[in-house]
């Protein structure tokens, strides 16, 4: 896993570099303020890999997704899709790279319209942006269908017949029926029951494996992820916490804050009992971010140099991480 995106790889088929996203808000009456919801994140996504995007609510992960899926421009930085810059891309170039890159919302019910069959929701992608026949289409649907694991006979069912988990099938299809490059999926399986959720992650699994799509997974949760994801990418108030392949970081996580939300998720670390670092206090206002390491004062490892000196990404032990104490977290728990 590459902190640096190298733009000419062709194993790399979507990269942000320094990608920053602020918005102006108004504080008072007469006075404005800025939140910087994603501060310089960069990494690079492998072809036909899984980047699990990991964090608290706030740390900035959905603006990460609307960044990634073009919804919004960044304010700065640069965002490569298959080595093409986004920034510098013209109208119809834009519309090119949205069809490669698709988006799986948490609440299926909320982001398929109640009014279209399935066969409408799925077939509209197809005619707006295909030379294909109304019959290739209605093939093409049926085909998806099958594989998201529906039967196309209930093409002409709406949202609201469809169980949750039915309804994230759609979704999925949606995503997929243009056979785009990559699938940006926020919280996919976190409105669904637990017995679902292992099914649509199975599902995402599956697709990738007979598709070769790459996937950005946002989640909350280590533990969702922790099947599904290749590679891992901590967020923390905006920017990068901890990066590498998943292997490295769920053996040994070097950043507090990673510590931290696996102390929290303790099915997975069933066999550490070193890893007990309890999250305290809340994540600071974006208005008024504190200075030096953005997560010091909830860290237990916290010195005078983090209050004053804000931590760069760097590579320790084998993966990427923004702390002055990289070295020595886990070795001795604080
Ligand atoms: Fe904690 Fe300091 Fe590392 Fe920040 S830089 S995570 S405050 S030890």
């Amino acid at each position: 896993m590459n902190a640096v995106p190298k733009t000419s790889n062709p194993d790399i088929v979507l990269a942000a570099d320094k990608l920053t996203k602020h918005y102006s808000v108004k504080r008072t009456m007469f006075t404005q303020g800025t939140v910087k919801a994603l501060n310089g994140v960069s990494f690079s996504l492998q072809r036909g890999r899984t980047l699990a995007v990991v964090g608290e609510s706030g740390c900035g992960k959905s603006t990460l997704a609307r960044q990634l899926t073009m919804i919004e421009a960044p304010t700065s930085g640069r965002l490569l899709i298959d080595g093409e810059d986004v920034a510098g891309a013209d109208k119809a170039k834009v519309a090119k790279l949205r069809q490669r890159v698709q988006m799986v919302f948490q609440n299926p019910f909320a982001s398929l319209n109640p009014r279209k069959t399935v066969e409408q929701t799925l077939g509209e992608p197809l005619a707006i942006n295909t030379t294909l026949s109304a019959r290739e289409r209605g093939e093409r649907i049926a085909h998806m269908m099958r594989t998201v694991g529906l039967r196309p006979e209930h093409v002409s069912r709406y949202p609201h017949m469809f169980s949750g988990g039915q309804r994230q099938r759609v979704a999925i299809a949606r995503a997929m029926i243009l056979d785009p490059q990559i699938v940006v999926a926020d919280e996919p399986v976190s409105a669904l029951d637990v017995s679902i959720q292992a099914q649509i992650l199975n599902l995402f699994m599956d697709l990738q494996e007979q598709f070769g799509t790459s996937y950005v997974f946002i989640s909350h949760n280590l533990s969702v992820v922790e099947h599904i994801a290749d590679d891992v990418m901590v967020m923390y108030f905006g920017g990068v916490a901890e990066l590498g392949d998943k292997k490295t970081i769920y053996a040994h996580p070097r950043h507090p804050y990673t510590r931290a939300l696996m102390s929290a998720t303790p099915a997975l670390f069933e066999e550490d009992r070193t890893i007990k670092i309890k999250l305290q206090g809340e994540m600071p206002s974006p208005l008024n971010p504190p200075s030096g390491c953005t997560f010091h004062q909830r860290c237990p490892y916290a010195i005078d140099r983090c209050r004053q000196e804000e931590p760069q990404l760097r590579l320790v032990d084998g993966r990427h991480v923004a702390c002055h104490r990289a070295e020595e977290v886990g070795d001795a728990d604080a």
